[in-house]
């Protein structure tokens, strides 16, 4: 079984409206302004899994501020995992600052949300540690959703939507007030899994799993090896970011740095289990 957990795409007319999202959304702006950014549909996505062997993907949104776009996106997200059966995950997005987002959320969910994500509370302007962002994970909780957070390395160089995300120490307070939120910290979460080496840091972050999203773009080719030997395979989850790099390329990357066990785990096997914890909604 072999899973992406972190892909994103967007609704048809979006891709087709690029220039006045470019206008009208500040952060899309800085990640898709230059025209080389490339932006698919859910279409693209299963064509791309098709190419690349990939059974099933997480498909997740951009972290747009105007609720009109997120819903759209939300829905053609949605709409494509119940013609997909099994093969899309679908994630929605949400903007906490929004009066809406509770509704956003109650209408995902209806329509079959598995997750909420990729989440970018400080482009949109509200507090990872705030009032709404603990609802949100209390939400998550009572229902088995994931949580998926851009978290970026608060070192090195720098790209567009690096910054906006939640920071490796503002995911591991939250984590910690939420031990029973699934939640997957993005891009080997920012550095966060060295501190995994504190029992008491280890012990709280029980529920957060680590993508290897970007990972070809940002370290250097052992280090998701270091980072199954951190954590444990059983919490690491291969993501490409598709369409930012190639599903295919990354896996031939991922497994030849990794035993084949845990390469087995790594692309897909946690992902298999952490995903089949589905409750009624
Ligand atoms: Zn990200």
């Amino acid at each position: 079984m072999i899973i992406d957990a972190h892909t994103h795409a967007f609704h048809p007319a979006q891709v087709r409206r690029r220039n006045d999202l470019c206008a009208s959304d500040a952060t899309f702006r800085e990640m898709y302004g230059d025209p080389g950014a490339k932006m698919v549909t859910t279409d693209e996505i299963v064509a791309e899994m098709d190419r690349a062997g990939i059974d099933a993907a997480v498909v997740a949104g951009f972290a747009f501020g105007r609720d009109c776009d997120l819903r759209a996106q939300n829905v053609h997200i949605l709409e494509a995992a119940q013609e997909h059966e099994g093969r899309v995950i679908p994630f929605a997005t949400l903007d906490l600052s929004s009066p809406a987002w509770r509704d956003i959320a109650m209408e995902a969910l209806a329509a079959g949300a598995r997750g909420f994500g990729e989440l970018r509370p400080h482009n949109q302007g509200w507090d990872p540690l705030g009032q709404e962002a603990h609802e949100l994970c209390n939400l998550a909780a009572e229902r088995g959703l994931v949580l998926l957070w851009h978290v970026s390395e608060p070192v090195g160089h720098t790209y567009p939507g690096k910054h906006g995300g939640i920071t490796p120490a503002e995911l591991c307070e939250l984590a910690t007030a939420h031990q029973e939120t699934k939640m997957i910290a993005a891009h080997l979460g920012g550095g966060l899994p060295f501190y995994v080496q504190m029992p008491e840091v280890r012990s709280a972050l029980r529920n957060v799993w680590f993508d290897t999203a970007a990972a070809p773009l940002l370290y250097d080719d052992e280090s998701i090896a270091r980072l199954t030997g951190l954590v444990g395979a059983n919490r690491v989850l291969f993501g490409s970011d598709f369409p930012l790099l190639s599903p295919k390329r990354h896996l031939e990357r991922l497994r030849a740095q990794l035993e084949s066990d845990e390469a087995a785990a790594v692309c897909g096997g946690t992902a298999h289990i952490l995903f089949s914890d589905r409750r009624p909604s």
